[in-house]
């Protein structure tokens, strides 16, 4: 519970951002305060032990952010899942549905091994596009999906309820 108001007192609401009528939740005063940003990191590596991952990934942007503290914290690789033709090796590429139109997000080919376990780390779980297009590249790379973690969930937009078939019984943890 102290944990949670200490995360929450460090998340700003923009209001008409990026446009008019949306409430954006920015991460920023929370990175800039080493007290609530430790905190952040240690939770998710606590995650990262109890769900026994192998791998974090990251998702782009701010998700890499965040998740690359935890990696070295919990002493697991990191793994970036990038926008669309950023990477330079062999990738695989997974699109999903926006409100209009479609995103892609990639990951190398060869940056997860069979069997490994892997928890997706990001900031917003907001409709669960990005989230669930990323288990589905975990599991197309033979890797096994340890659980979804991120700081904060938008219950309104049902997030939860899109990633569930994806997670196939694995946790979805909202700080
Ligand atoms: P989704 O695919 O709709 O769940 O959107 C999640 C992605 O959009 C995440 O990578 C978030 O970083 C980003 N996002 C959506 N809404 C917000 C917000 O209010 N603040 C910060 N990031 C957001």
């Amino acid at each position: 519970a102290a944990l949670r108001e200490l995360l929450l007192g460090r998340i700003a609401d923009v209001p008409d951002y990026p446009q008019p009528g949306v409430m954006f939740k920015d991460i920023t005063p929370l990175l800039a305060d080493p007290a609530a940003f430790g905190a952040l990191t240690d939770a998710f590596a606590d995650l990262c032990a109890r769900h026994r991952a192998d791998k974090v990934v990251g998702l782009e942007a701010r998700g890499f952010i965040l998740a690359a503290p935890v990696a070295v914290r919990a002493g697991v690789g990191f793994v970036p899942a990038r926008k669309a033709g950023k990477l330079p090796g062999e990738t695989l590429g997974q699109s999903y549905d926006l409100e209009y139109g479609t995103a892609e997000i990639e990951i190398h080919a060869d940056a997860l091994a069979p069997g490994e376990r892997v928890l997706v780390i990001d900031d917003v779980l907001a409709t669960g596009g990005t989230a669930d297009a990323s288990l589905q590249l975990i599991r197309r790379a033979g890797a096994e999906v340890a659980g979804v973690a991120v700081l904060l969930e938008l219950g309104f937009l049902a997030g939860r309820q899109r990633l569930e078939p994806g997670l196939k019984g694995a946790p979805l943890e909202a700080l």
